[in-house]
């Protein structure tokens, strides 16, 4: 399973965020999307890198204090397919297909 999932991913063009190294490099990227899955939401959200609901504490919590189990962090340059994988947009920072 954790294979598929990875080979999901890449067909997908996602990348899960593991580490704060790996966040910082794609929140500086342009045309960069984040996609945040969290337990307590029907929907992962999309947003922008540059997005104020994108914080470094955050992703701290989410994914190094609390293991990915209450949700995860992954970036992708393909909005397309995060929308066609049932992530909704932000409607703050309102991320479109380019
Ligand atoms: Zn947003």
């Amino acid at each position: 399973m954790e294979e598929l999932t990875r080979e999901l991913e890449r067909v997908m063009s996602l990348e899960e965020v593991t580490t704060i190294d790996q966040f910082r490099d794609a929140r500086a990227a342009p045309k960069r999307f984040f996609v945040i899955t969290d337990t307590a939401k029907p929907a992962p959200s999309t947003h922008r890198a540059t997005c104020q609901h994108v914080r470094e504490e955050w992703v701290t919590t989410k994914v190094l204090v609390n293991g990915r189990r209450n949700g995860r962090y992954f970036t992708t340059d393909n909005y397309a397919m995060a929308e066609a994988r049932g992530a909704r947009a932000c409607p703050t920072c309102r991320p479109v297909a380019p």
